[in-house]
């Protein structure tokens, strides 16, 4: 039976949400061993979430004589010495901050094909798809050798809960050389907000936002709906917004379940960052605008009178 490893990223509330599509993404392909990756010494508060999605081994992954959350470096030599250790044929994980990071150190570290931010994974056939040219075209790239690794957009992949019992296991790596990074202090950002490459819900204000402070109209909505704000370039490049909450070519890759974007006209560079949002809504005044042609839902209207209605609605509904 074919073993494959999970990277698995945590939160405050535990597994974070993104992780259960990579492990039914895992699935695919030989119905394999499925060796879930905790590396912050959770593994057990984790377990029932993991083996709802078909995780069977839930790892505790340590290091000998050392703390793993002191080094990305120490983290990726673990990670190297557990794929050796289980002899797992691939290593999935999701392409957020934390896996562009960790998985381009593991297969840096290994040597091993790595192919970040796929739309897909196929186990057996060995191969990955990624969105090309702004998403106009469908890559299927092969990885030639094992054991390979691969980054998946967050909420790409659909999870479903395949329940089983996972065995816990404690693997503690024996590692020659901890590398020279070490992290001193971890800031959170002060907002609280959600992280837009990992949300299921975002609402995007385009150029007629007209500047940063009408962006409460829809961090308040936002906060009814658990959603995270995007930016279009536009936006940002007025200064409207930072880059950091830019979606598209030049900004952030988003696949949340429903993207809702206010005042954007539909720009091939804004949609390759979001086309494959599970439901597309859009708000604009110009009926004829040509994000009206690409989305699922269009309200012709003034995203002014538009997002505070449905604010007001949320907050009723919400009590
Ligand atoms: P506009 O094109 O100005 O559209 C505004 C829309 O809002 C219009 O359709 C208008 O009818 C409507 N509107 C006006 N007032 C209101 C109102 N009160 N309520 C509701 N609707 C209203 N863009 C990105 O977003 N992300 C990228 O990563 C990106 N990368 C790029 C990379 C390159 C190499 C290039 C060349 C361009 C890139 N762009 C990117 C820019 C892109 O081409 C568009 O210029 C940009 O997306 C347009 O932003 P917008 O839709 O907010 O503004």
């Amino acid at each position: 039976m074919p073993k494959v490893g999970v990277l698995i990223e945590t939160g405050e509330d535990g597994v974070k949400e993104a992780n259960f599509g990579v492990i039914t993404a895992a699935h695919g392909g030989g119905d394999p061993d499925i060796y879930a990756f905790v590396l912050d010494g959770s593994a057990n508060g984790c377990k029932e979430a993991l083996q709802s999605y078909g995780v069977s081994k839930v790892v505790a992954l340590g290091v000998e004589g050392g703390d793993l959350s002191s080094s990305p470096d120490l983290q990726a030599a673990a990670l190297v010495a557990a794929i050796g250790h289980f002899s797992l044929t691939a290593l999935l994980g999701l392409s957020s901050a934390v896996g562009r990071d960790l998985l381009a150190r593991t297969a840096a570290a290994m040597d091993a094909p790595l192919v970040q931010d796929c739309i897909g994974v196929d186990l057996t056939a060995q191969t990955v798809t990624k969105s090309h040219f702004s998403g106009k075209t469908v890559a299927t790239i092969k990885l030639a050798a094992t054991p390979f690794i691969c980054g998946l957009r967050a909420n790409v992949i659909e999870a479903q809960s395949a329940p089983c019992e996972a065995e816990l296991i404690e693997y503690t790596a024996a590692v020659q050389d901890p590398g020279k990074l070490v992290v001193r202090e971890v800031k959170q950002s002060q907002s609280g907000a959600v992280d837009l490459t990992e949300a299921n819900i975002i609402i995007t204000g385009g150029r007629p936002i007209a500047s940063g402070e009408n962006y409460k109209i829809l961090r308040d909505c936002a906060e009814l709906l658990g959603a995270a704000v995007g930016a279009s370039r536009a936006a940002v490049d007025a200064g409207f917004a930072p880059h950091s909450m830019q979606v598209g070519q030049t900004g952030k890759t988003v696949s949340p379940k429903l993207y809702i974007g206010c005042g954007l006209s539909g720009s091939v560079q804004h949609f390759a960052g979001m086309k494959t949002s599970k439901v597309i809504v859009a708000v604009n005044t110009d009926k004829d605008a040509p994000i009206f042609g690409k989305c699922d839902y269009g309200i012709i209207g003034d995203l002014f009178e538009v997002v505070p209605a449905l604010t007001e609605v949320l907050k009723e509904q919400q009590g």
